[in-house]
C-alpha cells in the first residue's frame, strides 16, 4: 500500500458513522474529481446507514417495552407462536409461566410512580439474570408477565418459577434517596403441555387460571394449571 485518501461518512446531524477509504499501491494523491467522487461515495454511504439505523430504532421500538427492554405482548406472542411451531413438529414439553406483581398499586401510592418502575426494571434484570437464553420474556401487561419454557416439564417449570419468586422476594431497588425501598412480591401461574396441539391462547388461559388461584391464596407463590395437558 503507497497511498489512502480517506472520508469520513457523517450523518446529517455531524456524527462520524464510518469512513470510505481508496487504497493505491503507487505513491498518489486525488485532484478535484477523485475528491468529488469520494464525497458523493460517503454521502450514499451515509444515506444508507442512516436509513438502516432509523428502520431498526423503529422496530426495536414497535417490539420492545421501552421501560424493560423485554419484548412487549405482541412480540412476545409472536416468538411464542413461532417456538410452538418448534414444539409441534419435536413433540417435546413446553411451558409456560404468568405471574403478576403482588399489590403493585399500594407500592405505587405509597412510593410514587417512579419507584414503581423501578421495581419494574429490577423484575426484568432478576428475569434476565435467572432464566435461560432460549426462555422468551415479555411484559404483556402493566405489571403482568409471561416466559415461554422451551424444553421444560411441569416440575422443572415449577423450580423456575420459585427460583424467580423467591429472588423477587428478596429483590431491593436502588432509591433515589436513603429511604428504605419497598419489598414486593409476585404471584405466578404455570402451564405446562406436552400436547402437540396447543397453542398461545390456550397456554395463556390455563396459566392465567392458575396465576388467579396463587393471587387467591395467598399471593407470593406458584400454583399450576389443573388441566395439565
Ligand atoms: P394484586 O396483588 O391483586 O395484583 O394487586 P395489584 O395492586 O398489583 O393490582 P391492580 O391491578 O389493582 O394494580 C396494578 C397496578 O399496576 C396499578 C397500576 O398503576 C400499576 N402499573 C401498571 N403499569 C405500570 C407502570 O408501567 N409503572 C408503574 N409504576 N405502575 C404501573
Ligand atoms: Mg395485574
Ligand atoms: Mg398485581
Amino acid at each position: 500500500m503507497r497511498a489512502c485518501w480517506s472520508e469520513p461518512i457523517l450523518s446529517t446531524d455531524g456524527q462520524v458513522l464510518g469512513t470510505f477509504a481508496i487504497y493505491h499501491k503507487v505513491p498518489a494523491h486525488p485532484n478535484a474529481e477523485d475528491i468529488e467522487r469520494i464525497s458523493f461515495a460517503a454521502n450514499l454511504a451515509a444515506i444508507a446507514i442512516e436509513h438502516r439505523n432509523s428502520r431498526e430504532e423503529l422496530e426495536r421500538r414497535a417490539y420492545t417495552d421501552y421501560l424493560t427492554g423485554l419484548s412487549n405482548r405482541r412480540y412476545f406472542i409472536e416468538k411464542a407462536e413461532a417456538e410452538l411451531v418448534r414444539h409441534h413438529r419435536y413433540g417435546d414439553t413446553i411451558s409456560l409461566l404468568m405471574f403478576d406483581i403482588d399489590y403493585f398499586k399500594q407500592v405505587n401510592d405509597q412510593y410514587g410512580h417512579s419507584v414503581g418502575d423501578l421495581v419494574l426494571q429490577k423484575i426484568a434484570e432478576i428475569c434476565r439474570t435467572i432464566l435461560r437464553e432460549i426462555d422468551i420474556i415479555g411484559r404483556i401487561g402493566g405489571e403482568e408477565f409471561a416466559v415461554l419454557l422451551p424444553k421444560t416439564d411441569v416440575e422443572e417449570a415449577k423450580n423456575v418459577a420459585q427460583r424467580l419468586r423467591i429472588a423477587m422476594s428478596e429483590g431491593k431497588v436502588e432509591m433515589p434517596t436513603d429511604i428504605e425501598p419497598p419489598k414486593f412480591t409476585a404471584s405466578f401461574g404455570v402451564m405446562s403441555s406436552d400436547k402437540d396441539a396447543i397453542d398461545i391462547d390456550e397456554l395463556l388461559n390455563q396459566a392465567d387460571d392458575a396465576l388467579y388461584k396463587a393471587k387467591e391464596s395467598g399471593r407470593n407463590r406458584v400454583c399450576v394449571a389443573e388441566k395439565i395437558k
